[in-house]
C-alpha cells in the first residue's frame, strides 16, 4: 500500500489567509489527526533551530501551531535540537512564549545526557543519542527543507539524523567521509603534483593535510565533483569518487533508524516545511537568498515517503542561479537541482533509499493535496488590451 504524504502548496488562489501556509499545515495535521494521537504522550518536536544570524529556519508561526495541536490533543510538548542551536535559539525568536513550549538540548545543555548504541559503519563504532529523544514517547519531526553541502538536501531524515544525535556522533558522520582512501602514494605523484591539484580547484576544497602534509585533505562540502583536479594531478593518485560521498548519507540513514526504533510506529509525525530553500544547511548560521522557488509544506507518518516526495516535487523546478552565492556554480546537467548546485555524487535520494533498504519506510507514495488550486480563480484574458484603456 502507498504511503500517504498531505501537501499543501505555497501558491494561492485568493488573497485569504486560509490559503496560506500556516493554515494549511493546520489541515496536514487534520487529516494527520495529531490531536488525536498525542493524548498523554511525552511530545518531542525535533526542529533545527539554526544558528547565529540564520532566519530561515521554520518560522515561529509554524511551531506555535504544531505546538497548539498538540496542546489540544492533551499531549505535553518540547522542542528540542543540539545543544547548540537549543542554547540560542532565543536569539532568532524561539522562546517558550512564541511557540508556547518548553526547548530542551536533545542531549542537556552539556550533552552528558545521552544513550549509547554500537553499530559498525566504516570509521563509527558507538552512536550517542540525545537523551530527550530517547524519553520521549511520540516524535514530531518538524524540518526545514534546503540544500546541504555534505548530501545534497536536508529534510526529515538529515534533521534527525545528525540532530537527534551528540557533537561526537555527528564529526563522526561527516568523517566518515574520509574512510575510503582518496589520496594513493603508491601511485608514486611527483613532487609538484599535491601542489597542482590544490591550485585547480576553484572552490578551495583542496587544501594540505594539518597532520601529514604530504597528503591532500579534501572537503567534501566545497567540492561539487567539477572534475578540474583530475586534469591536474597525475594519473590516479588522487581520486574523487561516488564512494566517499555516499557514505555520508548511508552513516546518515543508521542514525535515523536509532533515533526512530526508540518510537513504536504510529508515534511519528514528519513534517517538511519547503520554504525559503537556501544552499546550504541551517548550521551555517546565516540565510542565504533562496535557490529554489517556494514549494509549500507536506506531512506523513512515513519518514522515507516524505523525503522522497519533497525531492520529486522539487526535481523539475528551475535552479535560480542568480541567488546562489559567486563562490558556487551551477551544473546543469548534474541531474535534480540538489545535485546541479552540490555536484552529482552528492544524489539527495542515497539517504531515502538507505532509509527504506532498513525498513523505515516505503518510497512508494500518493500526495494528497489538502487544499488543491481552484482553476476558476484565473482571470480569463481580457477582452481588450490594457493600453486601449
Ligand atoms: S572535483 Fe572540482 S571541486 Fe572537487 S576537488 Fe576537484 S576541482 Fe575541487
Amino acid at each position: 500500500m502507498k504511503s500517504v504524504v498531505y501537501f499543501g502548496s505555497a501558491r494561492q488562489a485568493r488573497w485569504e489567509a486560509a490559503e496560506t501556509l500556516p493554515c494549511k499545515l493546520d489541515l496536514i495535521l487534520e487529516r494527520l489527526r495529531l490531536r488525536e494521537r498525542v493524548r498523554n504522550e511525552y511530545v518531542a518536536i525535533k526542529m533545527h533551530l539554526g544558528g547565529h544570524v540564520g532566519y530561515s529556519t521554520v518560522h515561529p508561526v509554524f511551531v506555535r501551531r504544531v505546538v497548539r495541536a498538540v496542546l489540544d490533543g492533551g499531549g505535553k510538548p518540547f522542542v528540542c535540537d543540539t545543544s547548540q542551536a537549543a542554547l540560542t535559539a532565543h536569539e532568532r525568536g524561539y522562546t517558550a512564549e512564541t511557540i508556547g513550549c518548553p526547548i530542551f538540548p536533545v542531549a542537556g545543555p552539556d550533552e552528558r545526557y545521552f544513550y549509547t548504541y554500537r553499530k559498525r559503519y566504516k570509521n563509527i563504532r558507538d552512536w550517542g543519542l540525545g537523551g530527550h529523544i530517547e524519553d520521549a514517547t511520540f516524535l514530531i519531526d518538524l524540518a526545514h527543507v534546503k540544500g546541504h553541502p555534505s548530501c545534497g538536501f536536508g529534510g526529515a531524515i538529515k534533521n534527525l539524523a545528525l540532530g537527534a544525535m551528540i557533537t561526537e556522533t555527528r564529526s563522526a558522520i561527516h568523517d566518515t567521509f574520509h574512510h575510503n582512501p582518496y589520496w594513493l602514494p603508491e601511485k608514486r605523484p611527483d613532487r609538484g603534483a599535491l601542489d597542482a591539484i590544490i591550485r585547480s580547484c576553484p572552490f578551495e576544497a583542496v587544501v594540505r593535510d594539518k597532520h601529514d602534509p604530504t597528503r591532500p585533505h579534501l572537503h567534501m562540502e566545497q567540492c561539487n565533483q567539477c572534475g578540474r583536479c583530475a586534469e591536474a594531478g597525475p594519473d590516479g593518485a588522487f581520486r574523487v569518487q561516488r564512494v566517499n560521498f555516499r557514505s555520508f548519507q548511508e552513516a546518515c540513514a543508521i542514525s535515523t533508524k536509532i533515533a526512530l526504533d526508540t518510537f513504536e510506529p504510529k508515534k511519528r509525525v514528519f513534517l517538511n516545511v519547503a520554504e525559503h530553500i537556501t544552499p546550504l544547511c541551517d548550521c551555517f548560521g546565516f540565510t542565504g537568498a533562496p535557490v529554489l522557488t517556494d514549494l509549500g509544506v507536506l506531512g506523513a507518518d512515513d519518514i522515507v515517503a516524505i523525503d522522497q516526495a519533497t525531492l520529486d516535487l522539487l526535481a523539475p523546478l528551475p535552479v535560480m542561479a542568480e541567488n546562489l552565492p559567486a563562490c558556487m556554480e551551477v551544473q546543469p546537467n548534474a541531474g535534480h537541482p540538489f545535485q546541479q548546485i552540490h555536484g552529482p555524487y552528492k544524489d539527495p535520494y542515497i539517504a531515502v533509499r538507505a532509509c527504506e533498504k532498513l525498513g523505515l519506510g516505503s518510497r512508494d507514495y500518493q500526495i494528497v493535496d489538502v487544499m488543491p488550486m481552484d482553476a476558476s480563480r484565473r482571470p480569463a484574458p481580457p477582452l481588450v488590451g490594457a493600453a486601449a484603456l
